[in-house]
């Protein structure tokens, strides 16, 4: 029975509680102060590669100076068909033409590069330079050099994780503004969206002077992309480029300059910069680079996962803890995958996966300890009801062992006087008559305490003869018919010829007594008993069928323990020890065999008892 906690317990308890949880909060807030950016980011990549890749807006369209350029060409494009190729997109007519590299780079006379500045002009040309912007008042520095000065230059620095963020040198982030002023990017989609400042974009945070956002990046290759000498010569439609972003750039392998490492993969080469400005372009168009949720929600999310961790370890099952630890783990990443798949949210993955880890090692042996303090209490307690039971066995056993003589003698003396049949009154005779009784029920309650105490210190050992069951049945009957005879039970045997079995006598002697009384106990005036014999498959089966007052069902289990009386017999109206099912299963069991019960209150009992033939 659960006994009630008092208070102060109770108190302890919560306290405990409280305290263990505070640990986890305190472990998840020093856990939280770490930086985990490199495992943050590959979680980050992860979640890039493995979503649905995002729309783009489908203003974009690359013209790479790529292998087949140079083939053709043999050498890097000049002015000349720099010329060539801005008349054909002139023809076209695009939005604007980027040039995300140092166009002074572009060899050709003074004549030629005057025609390429026209040309230029014709398309728009905006120049993106990788060097940050010059401070204010000397922007003169930055134009290109005669005779292309009067061509657009921009400042659009490209970024890497090296020395900050997740220093893979993968290049996650765009930078919009350098300490206020826009860059090529921003201005460029500025223009397109009718934005103008960096707080109408989603996602963007500050750095350093700079105010910077995510990239939302596509695959390589998910934008419509031409070479240049097919533009140059004419061969694509025009109509691919009308009103279109047209961004050119070098995709010929040659110098690990002109490429990023994305997310999707850590080549030296995965990306053009011409395809990343395309990626940070469309970003700014679409306005949707990804979220990184605010620190205290992160934080939030990972004091909660300590909570649950250390719950589940100081509270479940090892192997069923790890199982749920598990299973929260990979729900939390599907969770931020999903978060992020739907709309670019960012939640923390790191912190919270190290915070389980260190969670998890951390209370275990917490656990460990405090299961071995209760094992070790348990250890205790068993061995003194370990000594209690062996005090009392003994106690028991002394006991019926000095109650056994003085009963014999009561027994023998009321013998002796009933004999004498002149001197009693019929009153007496009756009195000597219910202390001869008496003494009988006495002789068979300290008989049963005896066999208790031989099974529990393992004494009993068969004696094997071989017998007649039927022959040991009827005789067992013939002993009890006066009590039947007392309720006016008639006991019917139905028994099959049998072959002998070798059985220990006394013992299954002791059994079928016990069967047949209880038989005649449990049974009203006038009913009757049927024992019945048979053999099958190698088994013998004895059962006691009777008309009496039965064992509801939620008894029956409790039948065969030691001391167990059914409810309906504990007002004492019937004697009764509850030992005789108890010591009958455990004889017919040392016999191989096994005893079994059907019953339905105040219908009646069947009491089979199921050997083998040959033991
Ligand atoms: P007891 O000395 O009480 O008869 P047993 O171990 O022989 O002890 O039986 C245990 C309990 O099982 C009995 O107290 C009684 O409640 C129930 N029982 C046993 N045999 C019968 C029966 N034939 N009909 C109804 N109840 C029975």
């Amino acid at each position: 029975m659960e006994r009630e906690k008092s208070p102060s317990k109770r108190n302890r308890r919560w306290l405990f509680a409280a305290l263990r949880i505070g640990l986890a909060i305190g472990l998840a807030i020093i856990i939280s102060q770490f930086r985990l950016n490199y495992l943050e980011g590959f979680f980050y990549d992860m979640r890039v590669r493995t979503r649905p890749a995002p729309h783009t807006s489908g203003q974009i369209v690359l013209v790479t100076i790529d292998t087949k350029t140079q083939e053709q060409l043999r050498r890097l494009p000049n002015a000349d068909d720099f010329v060539h190729l801005f008349n054909q997109l002139h023809k076209s007519a695009p939005r604007q033409v980027l040039y995300p590299d140092d166009f002074n780079e572009i060899m050709g006379s003074y004549d030629q590069l005057e025609a390429l500045a026209q040309a230029a002009k014709s398309v728009n040309l905006l120049v993106i330079e990788e060097r940050e912007l010059p401070d204010q008042g000397v922007e003169d520095e930055f134009r290109l050099l005669p005779p292309l000065q009067d061509l657009d230059v921009e400042s659009g620095p490209t970024t890497a994780d090296v020395y900050n963020f997740a220093r893979d040198g993968v290049s996650r982030r765009l930078i919009l503004d350098l300490e206020g002023r826009p860059l090529a990017e921003m201005k460029v989609a500025d223009s397109l969206t009718g934005r103008n400042s960096v707080t109408d974009y989603r996602g963007v945070f500050t750095f350093k002077r700079t105010h910077q956002a995510y990239i939302n990046y596509h695959p390589t290759g998910t934008y419509p992309k031409y070479s240049f000498v097919d533009v140059a010569d004419g061969y694509i439609p025009s109509n691919v480029f009308k009103n279109k972003i047209v961004i050119v750039g070098k995709d010929n392998k040659a110098d690990e300059n002109d490429y990023v490492m994305t997310p999707y993969s850590r080549d030296l080469t995965a990306m053009s910069t011409a395809e990343l400005q395309a990626n940070m372009l469309d970003t700014l168009i679409l306005n949707n680079a990804p979220i990184q949720v605010p620190y205290w929600v992160n934080l939030l999310i990972t004091c909660l996962i300590a909570i649950v961790t250390v719950l589940i370890v100081l509270t479940l099952r090892p192997g069923r803890g790890l199982f749920i630890l598990a299973l929260t783990l990979t729900g939390y990443l599907f969770c931020s995958w999903v978060l992020f798949a739907a709309d670019g949210i960012w939640i923390d993955v790191a912190h919270p996966l190290l915070t389980v880890f260190i969670c998890y090692y951390f209370f275990i042996p917490y656990r460990l300890i405090i299961e071995n303090r209760r094992s070790w209490e348990y250890y205790q307690r068993n061995n003194l009801l370990t000594q209690v039971e062996e005090l009392k066995s003994n106690f028991l056993r002394l006991m019926s062992h000095d109650l056994k003589t003085p009963l014999a003698r009561i027994q023998g003396m009321t013998e002796i006087a009933l004999r004498d049949t002149t001197k009693l009154t019929p009153s007496q005779r009756e009195a000597i008559k219910t202390i001869s009784d008496s003494s009988q029920e006495l002789t068979e309650f300290v008989g049963s305490i005896l066999n208790l105490g031989r099974i529990e210190s393992k004494e009993i050992k068969l004696q094997l003869k071989s017998r007649d069951i039927n022959a040991l049945l009827s005789e067992t009957i013939q002993k009890l018919d006066y009590l039947a005879k007392q309720k006016n039970i008639r006991i019917v045997m139905e028994f099959e010829p049998l072959f002998s079995v070798k059985v220990d006598e006394d013992l299954m002697r002791q059994v079928f007594s016990n069967l047949v009384e209880n038989a005649i106990k449990y049974s009203p005036e006038g009913s009757s008993i049927l024992v019945t014999t048979e053999e099958s498959n190698g088994r013998l089966m004895v059962q006691v069928a009777d008309q009496g007052i039965g064992i509801s069902a939620d008894e029956i289990e409790n039948l065969f323990t030691k001391f167990y009386r059914s409810r309906n017999v504990r007002d004492g109206a019937i004697k009764g020890s509850g030992l005789g099912l108890y010591l009958a299963r455990y004889f017919v069991n040392l016999h191989n065999g096994q005893i079994s019960v059907e019953s339905e209150p105040a219908k009646g009992s069947t009491f089979t008892v199921d050997l083998p033939m040959d033991l």
